[in-house]
């Protein structure tokens, strides 16, 4: 078998075990047998654990681990067909080279070795060069596949941070505009067919030009995220919290109705209100407050857009009032 490998991909059979030697499975049921397989391995500088039966290698495997397995046929209880079937069925051996200890010419042997998962054979009395070539060949493959699995660990990483990234707004943690629109859509189809209700909770910073023009933009940030806590720890764990854009955000509350969404809303009114934000008493009416706009499905419009812009239309009511209120109907 060929490689048509880059050099990064190289077979390092070094990275197999990083901080032990490689570690070998022998099973056979006659001592002299492993005796001699352990000789032979130990000599090429490979670490060995022994099992005199099928069952007693399922055993060593979970406790050791090991890189290789060397598999005799013939053995009370479990033999080696079913021992390799059970090893190449499980998850967490699968992928462990199995080389088959086949007396010689046995052609049904191997024949029924490959339907078992064998990955080699080594027919007895073995050579001791043929062994260590194969050993170390199938060695090469797994520490290949080894490589292989581990980049593409962490290239699922990579996309579910990449997924993640591309619904997170980067500042306050909370959800995007992008992924509202998508869940908004999203949930009233769901509210319509269960025929319940969802409200929609737009929310404006009051004066946070002036605060960000005389505090700075950065200590303007801090606002932002501290207003994103309070958001995301007074809404229950079905509720949807997003950056609207700016310093709007807006809240979905699922199975709500206007009133019980006005509650929500005042609570949060009332948390910003009360919080000490830093410098706040310099804001017009001394200190850092929002103003709230709510629109319900379906009473308010079935389409998203209505009811988001009936929230932003009351929000603007709210503005207009005075500030630091809420506007649900
Ligand atoms: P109103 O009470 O009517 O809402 O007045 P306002 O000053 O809050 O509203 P306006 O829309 O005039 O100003 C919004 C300000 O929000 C402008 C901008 O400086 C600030 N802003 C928007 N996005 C950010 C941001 O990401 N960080 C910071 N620090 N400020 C932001
Ligand atoms: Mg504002
Ligand atoms: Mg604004």
């Amino acid at each position: 078998m060929t490689f048509a490998v880059k050099t990064n991909m190289t077979p390092n059979l070094n990275s197999l075990k990083t901080d032990t030697r490689i570690k070998i499975l022998v099973v056979d049921d006659i001592p002299v047998n492993i005796q001699l397989l352990q000789t032979h391995l130990s000599s090429a500088g490979y670490e060995t654990v022994v099992a005199n039966n099928g069952e007693e290698a399922l055993k060593q495997f979970r406790e050791h681990k090991p890189d290789l397995i060397l598999l005799d046929i013939m053995m009370p209880k479990l033999d080696g067909f079913e021992t390799c079937r059970i090893l190449k069925q499980n998850k967490n051996s699968r992928f462990v080279p199995v080389i088959m200890v086949t007396a010689l010419n046995e052609i049904e042997d191997k024949i029924k070795g490959i339907e078992a998962g064998a990955d080699d054979f080594i027919t007895k009395p073995f050579n001791k060069l043929e062994l260590l070539a194969r050993v170390k060949s199938l060695l090469r493959i797994k520490t290949l596949h080894d490589e292989l699995q581990e980049k593409v660990k962490l290239l699922e990483q990579a996309k579910e941070r990449l997924r993640e990234l591309a619904v997170t707004d980067g500042l306050t943690k909370l959800h995007n505009y992008r992924y509202f629109r998508e869940y908004l859509d999203r949930e009233l189809l769901r509210a319509e067919r269960h025929d319940t209700k969802v409200s929609v909770l737009m929310l404006d910073i009051d004066y946070f030009k002036h605060y960000n023009d005389t505090q700075g933009h950065l200590a303007g940030d801090e606002v932002l995220r501290s207003i994103a806590g309070l958001m995301r720890e007074n809404i229950r764990s079905i509720d949807f919290a997003a950056r609207y854009g700016g310093e709007e955000f807006v809240i979905v509350l699922s199975q709500t109705d206007a009133e019980s969404a006005r509650v929500v809303a005042e609570k949060i009114r009332m948390l910003v209100e009360e919080h000490p934000f830093a410098h706040e008493e310099s804001q017009p009416n001394g200190k850092i407050t929002i103003s709230m706009g709510i629109a319900t499905f379906p009473d308010d419009g079935k389409k998203a857009e209505k009811v988001v812009n009936t929230a932003d239309q009351r929000l603007y009511q709210a503005k207009a009032a005075g500030r630091n209120q809420i506007i649900y109907q």
